[in-house]
């Protein structure tokens, strides 16, 4: 194997050598040594269609026949319009304008820098982000900065700027959660707030109830604070509905959205906003410009695989894919919850988690590592959050897959247990 490539999140001192993947197709992945691995994860929750989905491949190659890429400062071109105009029509709020970057880490990083921004250009005097415990919103320093703070940061924990955190809410916490969200609302000096609406992802799959993500919005707006929805993780019918912000009656100012957006074909970032934070930039004073791009800011190949993904997400056969991995998940969920060694069986449309315990419950618990080789083993790609296991396929995974998956799940629960 080469010793070229440094992976992502990957001690490679402690690592076995990374598996060589040939091909991909639907939810199934083909090594090089004829091992054939369930992706059970949509690999890092992005492969939403299936692995080479054709249609997709199809848009992405007639496009760069005809551009591949062209700056988007002073220039624009029909992928990226068709893009925005569908996302403005289906995201749940009344956003008015589509920003784009590159990944889930730019898009959070463009919506906190539009959000202090948006005050700036008013002349507030309101700086502070409120984010949530555990928060993960991405790796760059925005992104760091208003997520949980934990071993993934703590090199760097004296470069993150300062963030009130409020935990998540829950049925015993939610009063005083309340009280002290208040408490930071009325010191006047917020910008803004940012949410993973109704699931953390990272911070080991905690799902919370929309009712409470209602009650904080609606302070949050009471106070003049912009709420910023990540919808990175969530959004493209994760959680059974298109957005999980579909789930609440509020709505967000903001909102961030990248992985399934392509069905993991092309990397793309994309934040919403409604017209009332244009408007604070829309002026005839250049020094309120939002001085922010990237070389491939609006990439037609990515542009062009949304469209494609976003039609097939619309069909109907989809949509019933979603409702049928939804109902497979809540089956299964309501089987873990007979089983005395899965602690917290959860599920939220076509994402199922649970707790298995251990000496060592963070993410470098060693339970982790056991548990990604056996179903590894077994030909199953889980991909642990210590000792969180969760399944998050691709909506394509046919019915015979995902019983596949939920008895490696069962035997691998055994075998933690037991040690069988
Ligand atoms: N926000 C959320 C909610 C995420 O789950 C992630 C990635 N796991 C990100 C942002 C960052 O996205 P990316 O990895 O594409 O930078």
């Amino acid at each position: 194997m080469s010793s070229a490539v440094w992976h992502p999140f990957t001690q490679e001192a402690l690592a076995p050598e990374p598996i060589k993947i040939l091909s991909g197709k639907g939810a199934k992945l083909y090594t090089e040594d004829g091992r054939v691995i369930l992706d059970a994860v949509s690999s890092w929750w992005v492969n939403i269609h299936g692995h080479s989905e054709v249609k997709i491949a199809e848009a992405i190659y007639t496009q760069a026949t005809e551009l591949e890429h062209v700056i988007f400062a002073g220039f624009t071109h029909a992928p990226a319009i068709q893009l925005a105009e569908s996302l403005l029509r289906i995201c749940p709020g009344s956003f008015n304008k589509v920003f784009y970057s590159d990944n889930g880490s730019t898009a959070v990083e463009v919506a906190i820098k539009m959000a202090l921004q948006f005050h700036y250009n008013l002349g507030h005097d309101k700086k502070k982000i409120i984010a949530l415990e555990g928060a993960y919103h991405g790796d760059t320093f925005g992104a760091m900065s208003v997520g949980g703070r934990s071993a993934f940061n703590g090199p760097f924990a004296d470069k993150l700027f300062d963030v009130d955190f409020i935990p998540v809410p829950n049925e015993s916490n939610f009063e005083s959660v309340l009280n002290l969200f208040q408490s930071y609302l009325e010191k006047g000096d917020v910008a803004a707030f940012i949410f993973e609406p109704l699931l953390q992802g990272t911070a080991g799959m905690k799902m919370y109830k929309a009712e409470y993500l209602d009650s904080l919005i609606r302070s949050a707006k009471q106070h003049g604070v912009l709420c910023i929805a990540d919808e990175v993780m969530t959004g493209f019918g994760r959680t059974g509905h298109l957005f999980a912000c579909e789930y609440i009656n509020e709505t967000a100012d903001v909102m961030c959205l990248s992985k399934g957006i392509t069905g993991g074909f092309m990397p793309l970032g994309v934040t919403l906003c409604t017209s009332k934070i244009y408007q604070a930039f829309h002026s005839s004073d250049r020094m309120k410009t939002f001085f922010h791009g990237h070389s491939y800011t609006g990439n037609p190949l990515s542009c062009a695989a949304a469209n494609a993904s976003l039609e097939l997400l619309l069909s109907k056969e989809r949509q019933h894919d979603i409702t049928r991995v939804s109902a497979f998940m809540s089956r299964f969920c309501e089987e873990l919850k007979t089983i005395h060694s899965v602690s917290s069986p959860r599920n939220i449309g076509t994402v199922l988690a649970f707790e298995l315990e251990s000496d060592n419950n963070n993410y470098f618990s060693g339970i982790r590592d056991k548990i990604y080789d056996y179903a590894i083993q077994n030909g199953v790609l889980l991909r642990p959050l210590g000792n969180t296991v969760y399944l998050m396929p691709p909506y394509v995974i046919s019915d015979d897959e995902l019983e596949n998956i939920r008895t490696v799940v069962l035997k691998m629960i055994k075998y933690i247990h037991d040690g069988e």
